[in-house]
């Protein structure tokens, strides 16, 4: 008999969980995050014709941090298409997630969306003429429909932690405004970003508001078109190249998939064609990518036999 989608989910998420839950190091730059359960471990899987699996933590929300990232350059290619490659570039940065370093040799023109310095200037392209409110209610309403959720809201405590020890993104922020590569002041650019990282959403939650990266743009669950299947494509093809940072490749070596993650401990993997998947695990490894969730990745992956290879 062949094994059901919830089978082979329930059976891999307890197995990685059984042998390594607790594994990797929680974030801990901001109080709200070291405060974490290294121990949490949920696992949420949404088909293109919408069957769910599910394992652990998946209904708890943690913190979205850098796969609001993914949203964020949705709503920014929908509003300034190729314009948007003017201002950040689409190659892996081979560096930390926020490193200065490509900035200057590179004139302000951040490597990629996904780094630290490209997801800013992507929030500044979002945040267009209006203010930081709106520009994150916005931000919070577009996320709230993907992922069919009213209730999915920015954890304040973790947006004022983000903007008081938030130097290496005021850095970023400064040195692109010098280089006139942001167009609104810093700090609203940051307070939109911090409070975009603060947004608090579960496993079940990410995976559904991921779904229409597997299926051309189109959310298969109620045929709204998202994005152009070129926009959901080219997003696709950033998750797989820069969505880990400077393990993207191996993320890519291991996984296969598109992938985007968080230092909550969050990742969103996209399965073209298939569906979304969605993993936390706080604890990460030295890259600052979800160690236990990268690793039920690579198994659910190989599993399922999904690859874009
Ligand atoms: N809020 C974090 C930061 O800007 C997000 C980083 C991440 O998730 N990698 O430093």
């Amino acid at each position: 008999m062949t094994e059901t989608l919830a089978q082979i989910v329930a059976a891999v998420g307890k197995d990685v969980a059984d042998a390594h839950r607790g594994a990797g190091k929680v974030a801990d730059y901001i109080p709200a995050l070291a405060r974490v359960d290294p121990n949490r471990f949920g696992l949420a899987v949404i088909t293109c014709e919408g069957e769910t699996a599910e394992f652990g933590d998946s209904w708890m929300p943690f913190s979205i941090q850098s796969i609001s990232k993914v949203f964020t350059l949705t709503m920014a290619l929908e509003r300034l298409g190729e314009d948007l490659w003017v201002r950040v570039g689409r190659e892996p940065s081979g560096s930390r997630f926020n490193s200065i370093v490509q900035l200057e040799a590179e004139k302000g023109v951040p490597r990629n969306p996904f780094i630290n310095a490209g997801a800013i200037v992507v929030t500044d392209a979002v945040l267009a003429c209006r203010t930081p409110e709106d520009a994150l209610a916005d931000i919070r309403d577009t996320i709230r429909r993907l992922a069919d959720n009213d209730t999915i809201d920015v954890d304040k405590e973790v947006a004022a932690s983000e903007a008081a020890t938030g130097f290496r993104n005021y850095s970023l922020a400064n040195f692109m405004r010098g280089f006139d590569n942001l167009k609104a002041p810093v700090e609203d650019v940051l307070q939109t970003y911090f409070h975009q990282c603060s947004l608090r959403i579960t496993c079940r939650q990410l995976a559904r508001a991921g779904l229409f990266l597997a299926n051309e743009g189109v959310d298969p669950l109620n045929a709204t078109r998202i994005v152009s299947p070129e926009h959901a494509r080219r997003i696709n093809a950033i998750m797989m190249t820069c969505g880990h940072y400077d393990a993207s490749g191996e993320f890519a070596f291991q996984v296969g998939l598109p992938g985007k993650s968080g230092v909550g401990g969050g990742i969103l993997t996209v399965v073209p064609g298939v569906g979304a998947v969605a993993v936390w695990s706080p604890g990460l490894n030295d890259v600052g990518n979800s160690q236990v969730g990268t690793l039920v990745l690579e198994r659910l992956a190989s599993r399922m036999g999904w690859s874009v290879f």
